[in-house]
């Protein structure tokens, strides 16, 4: 079966990334569905994947002493169980946060896809390359994607991937 951690520290879009993946109507409420590890998203369907997007249980916010805390956290513990990683970060912006989670990724051996969102307020695409080659050369991620969560942007190729990885007819509902 398809599990697909979503990582990455406040505002970046991770919400917006799932409610456009999962469709509008998926609203992430406040009780959650939990599998042991993982609190669930969503599930994506089409005619021949189903892909179960998880989030980190355990970890509440405002309960983190810091948001730095908060994604060593997130981070070790989206390690476990998953076939894919996401790492969504805001193309606009990169912080400290973000880099801890670089260290964390060293560590995993799931496949890793580094989603850069907010790229539409971006008005010089060139801008991105810099920013992007200071991710990639401290770790190297299976896939790169730039996109927009909130426009919808980039999002096919993101699930084709993630599809072109998952085991073939392993489904949750046959
Ligand atoms: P989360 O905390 O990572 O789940 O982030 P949210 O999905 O709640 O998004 C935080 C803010 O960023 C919201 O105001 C979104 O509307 C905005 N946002 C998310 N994705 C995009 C995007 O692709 N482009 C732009 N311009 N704004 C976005």
């Amino acid at each position: 079966c398809g599990y697909v951690a979503v990582l990455g520290r406040p505002n970046v879009g991770k919400s917006t990334l799932m409610n456009h993946i999962l469709g509008q109507k998926v609203s992430i409420t406040s009780r959650k569905p939990q599998t042991t590890r993982h609190r669930i998203l969503g599930i994506y369907t089409d005619d021949d994947a189903q892909i179960l997007f998880v989030d980190t249980p355990g970890i509440h916010k405002k309960e983190a002493r810091s948001i730095n805390r908060y994604m060593n956290r997130a981070a070790s513990s989206s390690m476990v169980d998953v076939d894919v990683i996401i790492f969504v970060v805001d193309g606009t912006q990169w912080t400290e946060d973000d880099e801890l989670v670089l260290e964390k990724l060293q560590q995993t051996n799931c496949k890793t896809i580094l989603f850069v969102n907010k790229v539409d307020k971006i008005q010089d695409k060139e801008q991105l390359l810099p920013h992007l080659a200071k991710i990639t050369e401290r770790f190297e991620f299976d896939a790169v994607f730039p996109g927009s969560a909130l426009r919808g942007d980039n999002l096919e190729p993101l699930i084709n991937q993630i599809k072109e990885w998952l085991p073939k007819g392993d489904l949750f509902f046959p």
